[in-house]
C-alpha cells in the first residue's frame, strides 16, 4: 500500500530524514513514536507530499510520488490525514468542512456529499452537531469532525500525526476509540503517538525514529518488552 525507499529529505542544508525505508500493507497498523524533532512529522507529511522529499521513491497503492501535481492529487485522493490542531476551516459548518472536498475534489453532487458527511459525522457521534462551526464544539469533538471529514474522500489510507496531543485528557479517549474503531474496520494506519496503550492495542508494528532516521520497529508485545536500541530504551523510559 505504502513503500518508502531509501528516502532522504532536507530542509535548505538541513537534513530531516535519513535513509527511510518503510513499507506499509493493506489493512496494517503502524505507530511511529520518538523524541521531538526526530522526524516523524516530517516523514507521514512526506507520504502525502505536504513536505517534498528529494532521494529515493515513494509509492501509494500503484502510484509513485513524483512532483508533478497529477500524482500529487492522485497520491492525496487516496490518502486521509488528521492533525494535532484539528486544522478545520472556522468559516465552514461542520456539514460544510466535510462536504467542501469530496464536491471539489471529486465531483460529488451537494446531496451526495451530504448524505456521505452525516454518515460519517453519525460514525463519529456528532451527527446533531452538523450546522454549528468548529469553534462551538470542544476539541474532542472537532477532532473527531476532522477525522470524519477526511473519510468522506474514501481514503485507502489514513496519517494520524499527534491527534490527541493538543486536547484536554478527558476528551483523549473519545478519539482514541473513534481511531480504533477505523482500525477494527480494516483501516490501513500510520498514528504518529505517545498514547502506549493505542500502540499495544492497535499497532501492528511500532516504529521508534530518533534524529531523521528509523532506529527499531518491532511489534508492540517486542518493542516494549524487549527494546534492542539504548536509545528505545531511553525513550521509553522517560515516556512510560
Ligand atoms: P515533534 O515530536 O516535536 O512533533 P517530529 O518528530 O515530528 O517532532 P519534525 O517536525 O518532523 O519532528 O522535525 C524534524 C526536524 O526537522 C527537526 O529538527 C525540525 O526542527 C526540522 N524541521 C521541521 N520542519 C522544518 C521546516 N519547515 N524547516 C526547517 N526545519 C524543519
Ligand atoms: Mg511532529
Amino acid at each position: 500500500m505504502i513503500a518508502m525507499e531509501r528516502v532522504e529529505k532536507w530542509y535548505g542544508a538541513f537534513q530531516a530524514l535519513h535513509d527511510i525505508n518503510l513499507s506499509v500493507r493493506a489493512g496494517e497498523k503502524i505507530v511511529l513514536c520518538g523524541p521531538s524533532g526526530s522526524g516523524k512529522s516530517t516523514l507521514i507529511r512526506c507520504i502525502n507530499h505536504l513536505e517534498a522529499y528529494q532521494k529515493g521513491e515513494i509509492r501509494v497503492g500503484g502510484t509513485v510520488l513524483g512532483h508533478e501535481s497529477k500524482t500529487i492529487d492522485a497520491v492525496r485522493r487516496e490518502v486521509g490525514m488528521v492533525f494535532q490542531q484539528f486544522n478545520l476551516f472556522p468559516h465552514l459548518t461542520i456539514l460544510e468542512n466535510c462536504t467542501l472536498a469530496p464536491i471539489r475534489s471529486l465531483g460529488l453532487s451537494k446531496a451526495e456529499a451530504q448524505g456521505r458527511a452525516r454518515k460519517l459525522l453519525e460514525r463519529v457521534k456528532i451527527a446533531e452537531q452538523a450546522e454549528k462551526y468548529p469553534a462551538q464544539l470542544s476539541g474532542g469533538q472537532q477532532q473527531r469532525v476532522a477525522i470524519a471529514r477526511a473519510l468522506c474522500m474514501q481514503p485507502k489510507v489514513m496519517l494520524f500525526d499527534e491527534p490527541t496531543s493538543a486536547l484536554d485528557p478527558e476528551m483523549v479517549k473519545e478519539v482514541l476509540d473513534t481511531m480504533i474503531t477505523l482500525a477494527e474496520e480494516g483501516m490501513t494506519m500510520i498514528c504518529v503517538t505517545h498514547e502506549m496503550g493505542f500502540a499495544r492495542q492497535v499497532a501492528d508494528r511500532v516504529i521508534f525514529m530518533a534524529s531523521g532516521a528509523i532506529v527499531e520497529e518491532a511489534p508492540p508485545a517486542e518493542f516494549f518488552t524487549n527494546p534492542r536500541h539504548e536509545r528505545t530504551r531511553k525513550f521509553l523510559g522517560e515516556i512510560l
